[in-house]
């Protein structure tokens, strides 16, 4: 049989050790692997690469497609990126994949029953990077939702719980609030578990959704959510398991793939040859299911299995009452590979034998045209200690024909008409102008503001589509 290449990264901290381990019970299970290595994170920053990864180890990526990757360190702040997210951005790996799983009684839980997937969205959200400061006191996130994003890490949720005999699949959203953005996540999730009737779908709005992964994780299976919510009920789910060093996290493309743990490079004990290894080695168990290894893969999961079963359990697991042996990395390394071959008798063995690999993904759906009209605009300008009524009747004389200023509000809340609410006011103010008058009008309204002083920072156009406003009200409006 072939081997499949792959590229590794040994990674910053405890990376080297825990790799070191997991590559070697890789090899004494007989993984058909081509290896090239690559050097990322901490060095090369140093060496003043401000990605953390170099040229020449991109095309080693793009070469091998797979990638295994040990924990590397990101400085903070001196404008450095994170590597992470540089990655997962440029593969367009857009599915991050975290099972959460319970290893009772062997590690101690309060949720014996617990074995949750976590598919989070990887590129959009809060996370597009897209931030700007417009006064010297107001900055802005942008918070990106697509449909074709939202499409596609709704049906690898599917796919993944059909391929894998799970039966239920929860949508965590807040779309009581982001009536737009979340609600175009939880429409399209709607949409695709129609095609799905085999599998029960539900949706969770994420605060109570999350409250309810700390108190009662047996009643979820597959989650899917957005990039933001996802990275927080992962970490709130991988920490009711038991343990951080099992954490596993595959961030998975169309073409590419990055199987890691989901830890850091703990520098509290790095060198010190104490590391659990099995975040990283669960990680590589679902990158050989990912390239059609799934007998290795077998292999390695439940030699693993065993070993846990048999008590023996590196420092960050070890209790009297359910361990046997506290061991280093590298005793429990042996400890797997002694094992391989066997099975748990406990614990439930894993089967990877009927797997055919990498989910294979439909196209996106054709969406028809629906029909576009610009009905306003919302002009923000930077006024500072103004007061709204005295701004309110500065904008009005320089409303043009066509137009009418409905509203002005300032960090979201309605101030004008009306009674003024109690609200704090920021120096930055929002003009919402009304009226189907056309782009030309719209540049037009913004130049007579310019031209008479005012200050502008931005402006949002307003639509409706086929009928339906497209833009928020304001508190209050
Ligand atoms: P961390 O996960 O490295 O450590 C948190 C705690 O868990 C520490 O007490 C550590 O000793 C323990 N721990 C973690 N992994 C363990 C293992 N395998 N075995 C035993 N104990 C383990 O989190 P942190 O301290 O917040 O971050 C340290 C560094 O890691 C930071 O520079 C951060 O940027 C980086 N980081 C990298 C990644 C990644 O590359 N994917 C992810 C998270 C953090």
């Amino acid at each position: 049989m072939v081997n499949t290449p792959i590229t590794v990264a040994r990674g910053n901290g405890i990376g080297p050790e825990i790799m070191d381990a997991t590559l070697e019970i890789l090899k004494a299970a007989g993984a058909r692997l081509d290896i090239d290595e690559i050097e990322i994170g901490e060095d090369v920053y140093k060496r003043g690469c401000m990605t953390g990864i170099e040229d020449h180890a991109w095309e080693t990526l793009r070469k091998n497609k797979i990638f295994l990757k040990a924990p590397i360190f990101t400085p903070m702040g001196g404008g450095f990126k994170s590597l992470n997210v540089t990655v997962r951005k440029t593969l367009g790996l857009y599915a991050n994949v975290r099972p959460c799983r319970s290893f009772h009684p062997f590690v101690q839980t309060h949720h014996p029953e617990m074995d949750i997937v976590i598919v989070r969205e990887n590129e959009e959200d809060l996370y597009g990077g897209i931030e700007y400061k417009y006064t010297p006191n107001v900055t802005e996130s942008i918070k990106l939702i697509s449909r074709q994003g939202s499409e596609r890490i709704c049906r690898y949720a599917f796919e993944y719980a059909k391929a894998n005999g799970r039966k239920k699949v929860t949508c965590m959203v807040k779309d009581n609030i982001m009536k737009i953005s979340d609600g175009l996540f939880y429409e399209t999730f709607q949409e695709i578990a129609a095609e799905y009737p085999e599998i029960e779908s539900e949706r969770y709005i994420v605060d109570i959704g999350a409250a309810r992964i700390a108190s009662r994780p047996e009643d979820f299976d597959v989650i899917v959510t957005e990039n933001l919510y996802g990275d927080i009920v992962s970490d709130i789910a991988a920490e009711v398991t038991g343990s951080v060093g099992l954490g596993i996290s595959a961030n998975i493309g169309d073409e590419f793939a990055m199987f890691e743990a989901m830890h850091g490079t703990a520098p509290d004990i790095a060198g010190q040859g104490i590391a659990n290894p099995s975040g990283l080695l669960l990680g590589a168990v679902m990158m050989l299911v990912h390239i059609g290894q799934g007998d290795v893969a077998e292999t390695v999961h439940n030699a693993w299995l065993k070993t846990i079963e048999d008590g023996i359990h590196t420092g960050d697991l070890y209790k009297e009452d359910t361990s046997k042996k506290r061991v280093g990395t590298d005793e429990f390394k042996k400890a797997v590979i002694e094992r391989i071959g066997q099975k748990p008798s406990q614990l439930k063995a894993v089967s990877y034998s009927d797997s055919t690999g990498a989910l294979t993904m439909p196209p996106l759906k054709e969406r028809k045209d629906v029909q576009r009209e610009l009905v306003g605009t919302d002009i923000f300008v930077y006024a500072k200690d103004k007061d709204v009524g005295v701004l309110a009747s500065e904008v009005q004389p320089l409303v043009r024909e066509g137009f009418h200023l409905s509203m002005i509000s300032n960090r979201g809340v309605k101030m004008w008409p009306g009674q003024k609410p109690e609200s704090l006011c920021s120096e930055m103010w929002r003009l919402r102008f009304r009226g189907k008058t056309g782009p030309r009008r719209v540049a037009q309204q913004i130049t007579d503001l310019a031209d008479a002083g005012f200050d502008i920072v931005k402006t949002h156009n307003l639509y409706e589509f086929d009928g339906e406003p497209a833009y928020s009200k304001a508190q209050g409006e």
